[in-house]
Formats: C-alpha cells, structure tokens, sequence
C-alpha cells in the first residue's frame, strides 16, 4: 500500500500529535494484564523523540459516553510510560514535558461523532499528525482521522507494519482460504461473517456466537450466551454460504458446565443434548479434530475470536490446541497464519505461539473491517 511514512517528514523541533491505542486490559485491582498495545506504540515515540519532535499523545479508553469519568482516565499510564520511554511523561494541561499524554479522547462529545471543531482544537495543539493506531483506523472519529483536516497525517510504524503485513499476507492470499470467527455475539460480527462466506473456502463459527447458529438449527443451549433475536441473521448466513460454496464448519460437540467460572464442574455433549441448566463454555475435542483437519486442507488462515471462554481454564482447552496446530502448520510452512483481536491476541498469547504466527494483528474491528475490504477512515487519510 502506498503510505505517507514517518520517515519521510522532517520532525525536528516540531509537535507531533500521535493517536495510539492505549486501550490495555485491567484486572479488578486496576493492574494492566497485557501491556502489548502500549509496547506496540514505542518504536515510533522513540524515532520522534530521536529526531527532535515534542510528543503529543492521543489515546482513548473504554466508552465513556462523551463526558469525564475518573475510573477510565488515562492517567494510569503515565508511570508505566515514563518507565518505558525513560523521560518525564506530563498528563493531561499540565505541560513542560517533551512527552505529554493528553486525557482520554472519549470525555469528549465529539470525539465519536468526528466533530470538526474538536479535531481542529486538537490540531492546533501540533504540527503534524502520526497515525498510529491502526485498530482505532476503521472508526471516522476526531482523532482519529478528523485532526487530518487540518494536519498533514503520516503513518506510524505500528500502523506501517500492520498495513504491510497483513497485506502481505492477504491481498492475493494462498487458496484455500479459511477463517475462524469466534468471539462472544453473532450481532457483533454479522457484517463480517456475510462477507466471509462469500470470499472464502471454509468458515469456522465458534464461540459464543456460534450458540446462535446452534439455536438456529434446532438445538438446546440451556442457559448458554445465545442471541434469539439473531437466529433468522443465523439461517441468513447459512444460506448464503450454501449458495457460495463457502464450507461453513459449526460445534459438532461442546463442553458445558453449570457454572460460569474457572474449574466448574463440566463435561462434553453433543450439540443435540445441552441440559436446560448449562451453558456451552467452549467447542468439544470432536470439533477442535474436525477444525485441525481444515486448517490442514487450507493454505490461509484468518482468526478473529476465540472459540470458547478462554479467560476461565478449561475453557481455553480448544482455542490453545488449535492455535498450537496452527502455528505447527505456520512453521512447516504449509499455513500462512494471520490473527487479530484485543481478546484474540490474549488468547494466543496464552496458547504460547503469538510469535508463531505469520502476523498478529492487535486490532480487532478494524482487523475485521479491513478483511470485509471496507475502507478505514483512519488509513484513507494516510494514502498517497
Ligand atoms: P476479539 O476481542 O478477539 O475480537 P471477542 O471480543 O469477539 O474477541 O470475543 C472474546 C470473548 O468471547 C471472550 O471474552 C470469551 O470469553 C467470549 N466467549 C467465547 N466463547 C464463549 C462462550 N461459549 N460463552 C461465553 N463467552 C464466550
Ligand atoms: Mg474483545
């Protein structure tokens, strides 16, 4: 893709404004549990600061409704920063430092509906624009593709080696192409999924909303996450797959449990004879075969979403094996391997193969956007 890069602007003396994603997990405790999307954003702070730019950072955090909410300030941030840029970090108004992070860009009204005198008042604050949070790129919000109406925009290098890579590996990918979406709603992956069964070869629904489908066709799932609203959307994309030759590869077995939690009591079923009191926690080992069979027939494989409740141990067990054999397949280099997703990239990560994999993409809507080859207003302002 041709892009506006960071090294060709002169930064010296000048005020860059950077959006980043510095949307980090956290524990109850307040503790960050996954610090990638932070680490991700270093390599273009550390070449701004190394050619004498003043750093202005903007980030978002969580849904605060456009207004201020102390428990998802970013403030937060600043330590862990300071630590990993090794200079003083300022927050907020308070100015001086050459690195500042400005307050959650969501406090503002106008951040989400793209307003023009909020991005305006942003770019006044700087010189030029860094886009560096290729996961925020699909939303047409101030701050993220609004402040290049007034700035000229360059990409950041953690956008540069998103775009490249995944582009890489998917503008002419290697037939068979499969897919995994997973994750917990159908209602917020329905776009994707009619798109997919139109470009691909085999589409693997898992998840909690492959309860959906589940219900669907008939079956029980008790007390499972499950979207009766959804279920005509469910035989939509059914149907449309049959029409496109799409192979579309549901649960054949589950693993349920009573309780939702780690180490509850739990057992396989078949997909027929979920008890009216459990709940579906993750695919069975039948289906984990049937998946890695798949992936053996494919040359390309996208995955976006888990395929169980990976967080709570043993719903984990599908997702780590499959995404084990699938980074076998990678090293083999049979399989051309590419993920993306905030819960997706955790998941791998505790599978042990993120590094395994052709391409980890931390984004997740925008990841998934890209695929349905929508354009991402965060990333048309950076073409040539
Ligand atoms: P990503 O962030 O990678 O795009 P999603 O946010 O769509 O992925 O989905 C991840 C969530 O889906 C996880 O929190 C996981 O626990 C949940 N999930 C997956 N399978 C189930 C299930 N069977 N029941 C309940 N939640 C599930
Ligand atoms: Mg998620």
């Amino acid at each position: 893709m041709s892009l506006k890069r960071l090294e060709s602007v002169n930064v010296d003396g000048k005020t860059a404004l950077v959006r980043v994603d510095f949307n980090v997990p956290r524990n109850e405790a307040g503790d960050i549990t996954d610090m990638t999307r932070v680490e991700a954003a270093l390599p273009t702070l550390r070449a701004l600061r190394e050619a004498g730019a003043t750093v202005k950072l903007l980030a978002h955090y969580g849904r605060p409704d456009g207004k201020p909410d102390p428990a998802l300030s970013l403030r937060f941030l600043v330590p862990h920063l300071q630590r990993l840029l090794g200079e003083p970090v300022g927050f907020g108004s308070d100015d001086g430092a050459a690195v500042v992070l400005l307050e959650n860009t969501r406090f503002e009204a106008g951040e989400t509906k793209g307003d023009t005198a909020l991005a305006k008042s942003w770019a006044d604050m700087g010189d030029v624009f860094i886009a560096d949070a290729f996961s925020a790129s699909h939303r047409a919000h101030a701050s993220v593709s609004g402040i290049a109406d007034y700035l000229p925009a360059y990409a950041g290098l953690s956008m540069e080696r998103e775009l490249d890579h995944i582009g890489r590996a998917l503008d002419n990918p290697k037939q068979p192409v499969m897919a995994i979406v997973g994750g917990a709603k159908v209602s917020t992956k329905i776009g994707v999924l009619e798109h997919l069964v139109t470009k691909l070869d085999i589409l693997v629904i898992g998840g909690g909303m492959a309860n959906t489908f589940l219900l669907a066709m008939g079956h029980p799932v008790g007390k499972s996450l499950a979207e009766p609203d959804f279920v005509d959307t469910a035989n939509r994309i059914m149907a449309a797959a049959t029409r496109a030759g799409c192979e579309l590869v549901l649960p054949l077995d589950v693993v349920v449990a009573k309780d939702f939690r780690a180490h509850a009591e739990s057992r396989v079923s078949d997909v027929e004879s979920v008890a009216a009191d459990e709940m579906i926690l993750d695919a069975g080992p039948a289906t984990v075969d049937h998946i890695m069979d798949k992936m053996e027939r494919a040359r390309t494989l996208i995955w976006n979403g888990p395929l169980g409740a990976f967080e709570m141990t043993p719903f984990d067990t599908s997702t780590v094996e499959a995404a084990k054999y699938a980074a076998k397949l990678t090293a083999k280099g049979e399989l051309v391997s590419v993920a993306g997703g905030g819960d997706t990239v955790a998941a791998l990560s505790l599978a042990g193969v993120a590094e395994d994999f052709t391409f980890v993409s931390t984004a997740g809507g925008a990841f998934l956007e890209w695929m349905e080859g929508k354009p991402l207003p965060g990333v048309e302002i950076l073409k040539t």
